[in-house]
């Protein structure tokens, strides 16, 4: 063991000027550190001596599909996914969303089709968005027990009562101007009024929980949505409806294509006033503490591949059931770049679902579900 180095060690960051096993010595037990993993003596030893080349050959063991597969960290199943659906007006119904191809709006009439092929393939659980045929200024359709999404959780509940139905709320479907709650005027312009959101957000969730919804999935990143939910579910008797809040949403481009799909898209400005800015991480974990405290049973990050390091920060830190949000225009991108012929689609998106569970994801929320689970289905790895 080189002295110079032990003596360093406590600060990772300062390489051994000796020996030059310090660099990966430093890596491993910083990455250690990071993972909160007890380093035992054992381990210490092993640390601090590793082999080094020719004795120690990484590629012994990925000389073989089997030994592979022994040594496999990280693990896709069907089991991990969520699908989205979008539930529309109207009837007889199957419209491809444009810039997400093979997705659809489904009107209540035809959405048996898709709940059959979703129950088919296994997978355990659908995000419900719907999409109304009357908007108002303050959305109040949304909180109708005749409205669209109470209604889809009602056929999907007795066509597939073993489906867990996932309601998305927010108001951004149901309001005429698109912005995820009743509108205030401010020193800077309109602006969504966040606590005059809160009681209409519990209002909702009371709603979607009457429909028979199993768990309520806030999306409007609203300051103190989940205590103001979890109390109006409480008082409401759904002491045991759980919450999984949109809890580190990020203001991003990636969304454009569900706009399409959802009939969402802000009539005016943005939503940069409540969603998070990119470039923040350290806020994206106060805003999962906050969550946590106020009563969020799990938590999500939102969108997906761009914001891994903060999936892995929000799972490392608070070790919840979390779930990851990969969105329209990640799918949008992929399914254009295959459409193409530019890159394997199978095996990018097998790839990509992955790389979620790798970085700390235990739900995947994506348009890939369908195919995923067939492909799971078909061969167990999915590639
Ligand atoms: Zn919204």
């Amino acid at each position: 063991m080189c002295k110079v180095f032990s003596r360093e060690f406590s600060n990772a960051s300062i390489p051994c000027a000796i020996c030059n096993k310090s660099s990966i010595v430093t890596i491993i037990h910083a990455s250690m550190r990071r993972l909160k993993t007890e380093v035992t003596p054992v381990l210490e030893a092993v640390i601090m001596n590793p082999p080094e080349f020719p004795q120690m050959r990484m590629r012994r063991l990925r000389s073989l599909p089997g030994l592979r597969a022994m040594v496999r960290e990280n693990h896709l199943r069907v089991e991990d996914l969520i699908y989205p659906l979008f539930v529309y007006h109207g009837q007889n119904l199957k419209r491809e969303i444009k810039s997400m191809p093979g997705q659809f709006q489904w009107s209540m009439d035809r959405l048996h089709e898709i709940i059959d092929q979703v129950v088919a393939l296994r997978i355990p659980a659908v995000l419900i968005f719907g999409i109304p045929l009357e908007k108002d200024e303050a959305g109040q359709v949304g909180c109708d027990d005749q409205g669209i999404v109470q209604t889809a959780v009602r056929l999907i509940k007795s066509r597939a009562p073993q489906l867990v139905v996932i309601t998305d709320l927010c108001f951004c479907e149901y309001t005429s101007h698109g912005h995820c709650g009743p509108l205030i005027q401010t020193d800077h312009g309109l602006d969504v009024d966040n606590d005059a959101t809160l009681p209409l957000l519990a209002q909702q969730a009371v709603s979607h929980a009457r429909a028979g919804a199993d768990v309520i999935a806030p999306s409007g990143m609203m300051d103190g949505m989940i205590a103001a939910i979890r109390s109006g579910l409480d008082q409401a008797g759904f002491t045991n409806l759980p919450i999984m809040s949109y809890a580190a949403k990020f203001a991003s481009g990636y969304y454009g294509p569900f706009r399409d799909a959802a009939e969402s898209a802000p009539s005016f400005g943005d939503r940069r006033t409540y969603q998070m800015d990119p470039a923040n991480a350290i806020e994206a974990i106060r805003e999962v503490a906050l969550d946590v405290a106020e009563g969020a049973d799990m938590v999500m990050v939102k969108p997906g591949l761009s914001y891994l390091d903060i999936l892995y920060r929000v799972k490392s830190e608070f070790k919840l059931p979390t779930a990851v949000y990969n969105v329209s225009g990640e799918y949008a991108m992929v399914k254009a770049a295959s459409i193409n012929g530019w890159i394997d689609e199978r095996r990018v998106v097998m790839e990509t679902l992955l790389a979620f569970k790798r970085a700390g994801a235990d739900m995947i929320i994506t348009y890939h579900a369908l195919d995923a689970a067939g492909w799971l289905l078909d061969n167990g790895t999915g590639s």
